[in-house]
């Protein structure tokens, strides 16, 4: 994953919605992070504090929400928690897990004042 161009795309729409929102700066943003979605916290983190450099959201803070992995069994249909994409299923050991959330990064909200 280019954790710097996903912080790109944030400031981008943290700087936009306080235009829109008539604010004079960005506060922090609230983005939930899928375990399963390969993106790497502390990346992202460094990476966002460097894209609000000399935007309305400079300093503003990043929390992070993480999201456990969920998978969905092709065999019996049992939903389990995944950390990783090769989890088999516990119920029938079948290899065959749908991945059915935790694999997406989610901007929740943003705080602008
Ligand atoms: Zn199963």
């Amino acid at each position: 994953m280019h954790e710097l161009t996903l912080a790109c795309d944030m400031v981008d729409i943290a700087c936009e919605t306080a235009t829109r929102e008539g604010a004079e700066r960005v506060e922090a943003i609230e983005l939930e992070i899928g375990l399963l979605s390969g993106v790497l916290a502390e990346a992202l983190i460094f990476g966002f504090a460097t894209a609000c450099r000399g935007t309305v959201a400079e300093g503003a803070g990043i929390e992070l929400f993480p999201e456990p992995g969920r998978g969905v069994c092709r065999q019996c249909g049992r939903i389990s928690s995944l950390e990783t994409f090769l989890t088999r299923c516990p119920e029938c050991g079948s290899p065959g897990l749908c991945v059915s959330g935790g694999d997406c990064l989610r901007l929740r909200a943003i705080r602008v004042s």
